[in-house]
């Protein structure tokens, strides 16, 4: 039986998580459930899965969750705040953590789970983005195993070959890794409407049903960016050992191309819940719930390059993980607070790209030796951006 934590329990991973978790009840249960501020979910998934801790990152939202908690009559432990997020996710109870909180929130408790030595099966990209070599080397240090739930860097993972040592392309026959991607919803938007594209529509992606940070970032493509730099860090490449391909139908979750001329592909429905009982099961298989791929009916899969003018976030991100840990760093977080301000109506969709160059010119250089020194330099970089972003109002007034 595994004690599983699950960090950002209330989210589109979170939920699908819980879904595989409760298939299984006689491989699995909940240690904890952790979530921002939303207690009424969190108290409906705590009534499913019996959790010994509820965690709420926001402290201000105790007093109200503890009421709600007495009157629910669930058993269960309610904590909240930082530390406590960092003490369930590395408890010694616990075998697996579910890293699944959104951005660069999910950064400590993901690293105090790899600390401990954990199975850590990593959604928050954010997280590896702003740490890169301190969180591979903290895994190494620490006995920690790092499964990727991100589909495609799942996919990959299975397309890899089992005794694939970190780095080494070039002994397994590798040739290149083929990053897919879908385009987001705007793929074929004429370039000069793309300013006026909304939040609404921002998140409406055609395949994936996502947080709305990540269905903007599928939109921008900020996403595959984030993901080219994970991909770097998780599996040890060079950026010229990665191609990004759009395969609108997201199908295809990600290949691996071999010297003699084989390309392996992970396929599947488009649904969280195959990486996810990956990750849980691995290195055996158990039942998803998701439907199997039924070849009658999927549409012609098709191939493409992403255009520069379109997704300029793609590119700017492949520059930051040439140019190093700063500037992956302020990248990650110039778009965090962009994208923010993008769905509370602030800037404009084309302003995303726009912030997120600033910020990178304008926050040059730094070394990053330890995780506070990454938490700083992340401070900085949004307060940055913030500065970028009052500015554009100043000009429109
Ligand atoms: P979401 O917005 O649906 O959920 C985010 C979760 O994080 C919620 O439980 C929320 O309460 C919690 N959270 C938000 N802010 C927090 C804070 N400041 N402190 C602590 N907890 C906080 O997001 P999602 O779509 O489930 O994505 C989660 C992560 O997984 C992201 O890093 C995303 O890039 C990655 N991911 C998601 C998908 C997907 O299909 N949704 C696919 C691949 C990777
Ligand atoms: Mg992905």
């Amino acid at each position: 039986m595994q004690n599983i934590c699950i960090l950002g329990a209330t989210g589109s991973i979170g939920q699908s998580t819980i879904d595989v978790v409760l298939r299984h009840p006689d491989l699995y249960q909940v240690y904890a459930l952790t979530a921002h501020s939303q207690i009424d979910k969190l108290l409906e998934q705590a009534k499913l899965c019996q959790p010994k801790y509820l965690v709420l990152s926001d402290s201000a939202s105790y007093q109200h969750a503890k009421q709600a908690l007495l009157a629910s009559g669930i058993k269960t432990e309610l904590l909240s705040g930082a530390q406590a997020l960092a003490d369930v996710a590395s408890a010694h109870e616990v075998d697996v953590v579910m890293a699944a909180i959104v951005g660069g929130a999910g950064l400590l408790p993901t690293i105090a789970a790899v600390k401990a030595g954990k199975k850590v099966l990593l959604a928050n990209k954010e997280s590896l983005v702003m740490s890169g070599e301190l969180f591979i080397n903290a895994a190494k240090e620490h006995g920690a195993t790092i499964l990727p739930i991100d589909s495609e860097h799942n996919a990959i993972f299975q397309c890899l070959p089992h005794d694939y040592q970190y780095g080494d392309l070039v002994s397994c026959g590798i040739s290149s890794i083929l990053l897919t991607g879908s385009g987001g919803p705007f793929r074929e938007t004429p370039l000069n409407r793309l300013s006026e594209m909304t939040p609404a529509q921002a998140c409406a992606h055609p395949n994936w049903d996502m947080g709305q940070k990540i269905s903007v970032d599928s939109a921008t493509m900020m996403n595959k960016g984030l993901e080219f730099i994970e991909a770097r860090w998780l599996f040890g490449l060079q950026s010229s050992d990665i191609k990004v391909v759009l395969h609108p139908q997201s199908i295809i979750h990600s290949m691996v191309q071999y010297c003699d001329g084989s390309v392996l592909a992970q396929m599947g429905n488009p649904d969280m819940r195959t990486p996810i009982a990956h990750g849980l099961a691995f290195p055996k298989r158990i039942d998803s719930g998701v439907k199997p791929l039924d070849f009658q009916t999927v549409s012609n899969f098709s191939f493409d390059e992403p255009e520069p003018k379109r997704y300029p976030n793609l590119y700017l991100a492949i520059e930051a993980s040439d140019a190093g840990q700063y500037a992956t760093t302020a990248l990650n977080a110039a778009n965090e607070v962009a994208v923010a301000a993008f769905l509370s109506g602030q800037i404009g969709f084309s302003q995303i790209a726009q912030v997120n160059q600033q910020c990178v010119a304008q926050m040059q250089g730094c070394q990053l030796d330890d995780i506070n020194a990454i938490v700083e330099w992340d401070k900085e970089c949004r307060s940055q951006a913030q500065q970028i972003i009052s500015s554009y109002s100043r000009e429109a007034r």
